[in-house]
């Protein structure tokens, strides 16, 4: 007579340590009382999704509001599903974006802290003392159904309108004895094990979930595979145990996983772990026309986080917008606390929407052009020309030619109390910088002031250069221009030129703007003074000598 505690034995004889001594291993964390162990837990099946970084900073900011904990643990037990560099994008997309991992995978190739190893595949052992443990028990048995076997069982489900899954009448080998299961191992039949689910339908669990409140569903009654025929477990078994023995506290995923509720709960309760506690995040949406749908990898490059590293979107911006779609207060608490950090903002989970948060990529670069309207002017240029070095070589030579020139061109106007704000990302910096660059540089006059004829605009472009002094500081500068307009029939005040507008060509703004255009090609651009001073006096006169004589 051979017990199922002796086929378990039998079975898996790679196991290195019982249950208890697991337990011992990694015991419960010293952090205070209260503190949240959050972690992220992807599977390495392609680029860093905007929801999965979404969640990543969720479980960020939610372990920062308690002193807690983040961790970062790869599932990788679908070798089918996974991409090569999976797990590197995943990290690098992480960490270039700003999310801190304090523990598990924490950046490319980097690991660390003391509930390792943090990648499923490398847990194999570990795994298969629990499994032993439960089928000891008579809780986890063989199943050596084929998969033409189960393809037939679940064609007569759909048929007859049934759920599919493994489980009461479906459960062909529930009954097996350890015996028989013996006699068919030895015969070289491949299997799986199946939890023994001790659920019924016909109950109802409830749990309390942070975002979206009490939830009730059946219980679960499939019986389970625990681990797949090659001995790897599935997801399903491995986040119990993992979550278990890494002492999470708090799942925080996305609300795809709320169907597997009940068999994560089950699972908990026969393995004799404390469940943790739930929070399952909406999609991210997008409106389309009237209706809202989920933000799609296939349909919308800002799905993947790449796209926002090729834009050059910094990740203050994205982590400061993505805050405000996370919680309906954080832009009010914005509001009152511009220079605050942003892990100051008292974060709720259960102030995140249900129905799914709405993705505006025009209020995304609104907050991203404030967001670098406050940035220090190194800070800016660094990253420009890192930006550049990666996406624009040919950009990256001109700001890398004279560093200090690239410095300057964003200092101006940088600052102050009211920032300009027009760029949003930094691919938008080469167009921002064009006209600094004589191989940018494109002359245009479109735009110039109404009424104004070539010959009035020559006349002045043609003038001006007999008061102009590079050395003029912002004042002086427009002095100088208010000075020259009476000779040229423009009038030097505004107010005054508005009560009787029809006696002048035009006002000292529209010298200034015909200047403008004559030296950059542009009708907005920041403050003129600086950017003739930068571009120097040759470049001026040179620029304004052709505008001239181009019109
Ligand atoms: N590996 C699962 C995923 O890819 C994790 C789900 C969870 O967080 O429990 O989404």
């Amino acid at each position: 007579m051979t017990t199922w505690e002796e086929l378990a034995r039998r079975i898996f004889s790679d196991v290195e340590h019982t249950p208890e001594e697991y337990e011992a291993l990694y015991p419960p964390r010293s952090l205070p009382e209260g503190a949240r162990v959050t972690r992220l837990a992807p599977s390495p099946t392609g680029f860093l999704h905007l929801g999965v970084f979404f969640a990543a900073m969720i479980n960020r900011v939610t372990a920062d509001a308690s002193d807690g904990l983040f961790y970062f643990r790869l599932e990788d037990t679908d070798s089918k599903r996974a991409v090569a560099g999976g797990e590197e994008d995943l990290l690098r997309g992480l960490t270039a974006y700003g999310i801190a991992i304090d523990e598990g995978l924490t950046a490319p190739g980097a690991d660390s802290g003391a509930y390792g190893p943090y990648r499923q595949s490398e847990r194999t052992a570990l795994y298969h003392a629990y499994v032993r443990h439960l089928m000891e028990q008579g809780l986890a048995y063989l199943c050596f159904c084929s998969e033409e076997q189960r393809q037939a069982d679940r064609e007569r489900q759909e048929q007859e309108k049934q759920r599919t899954g493994y489980y009461g009448p479906y459960a062909h080998c529930r009954t097996l004895s350890p015996e028989e299961a013996l006699r068919r191992i030895e015969a070289g039949e491949s299997y799986v094990v199946r939890l023994r689910s001790p659920g019924s339908e016909e109950r109802r669990i409830k749990f309390d979930d942070l975002i979206r409140g009490v939830i009730e569903l059946p219980e679960n009654d499939e019986d389970i595979v625990l681990l797949k025929s090659d001995g790897i477990p599935t997801y399903h078994f491995a986040h119990a145990v993992d979550d278990h023995l890494m002492r999470t506290t708090h799942v925080i995923r996305g609300e795809e996983w709320v169907p597997s509720v009940p068999k994560h709960l089950q699972l908990f309760q026969v393995l004799g772990f404390r469940p943790p506690k739930y929070a399952h995040i909406s999609p991210i949406m997008k409106a389309e026309g009237e209706s809202r749908r989920k933000l799609s990898k296939r349909k919308d490059p800002e799905a993947a986080m790449r796209y926002y590293a090729e834009q050059g979107y910094p990740a203050d911006s994205v982590q400061e917008y993505l805050m405000t779609i996370a919680s309906s207060g954080f832009e009010d608490w914005r509001r009152c606390n511009p220079d605050a950090p942003r892990s100051d903002f008292p974060f709720q989970l259960k102030k995140m929407s249900v129905s799914g948060a709405l993705f505006d990529m025009d209020k995304f670069r609104d907050v991203s052009k404030a967001v670098i309207s406050r940035m220090d002017v190194a800070a800016v240029t660094q990253a420009v020309t890192s930006w550049a070095k990666e996406y624009d070589p040919a950009f990256h030579a001109l700001l890398s030619r004279d560093p200090a020139y690239a410095e300057a061109i964003f200092s101006i106007d940088r600052g102050g109390k009211k920032p300009r704000k027009d760029i949003a990302c930094w691919s938008e910096a080469k167009d921002y910088a064009a006209y600094f660059y004589d191989e940018l540089y494109q002359p245009s006059m479109e735009g110039m002031p109404e009424g104004l004829t070539a010959a009035d605009a020559r006349a002045v472009l043609e003038m001006y250069p007999t008061v102009y002094d590079p050395a003029q500081e912002q004042q002086e500068w427009f002095a100088a221009i208010k000075a020259l307009c009476p000779s040229l029939g423009f009038c030097p005040e505004v107010k005054e030129y508005k009560q009787n507008p029809a006696g002048w060509k035009g006002h000292a703004g529209d010298v200034s703007t015909l200047l403008r255009l004559a030296v950059t090609g542009r009708r907005n651009t920041p403050d003129l003074c600086a950017i003739l001073r930068l571009l120097g006096p040759e470049r001026v006169r040179g620029r304004l000598a052709q505008a001239a004589q181009a019109l």
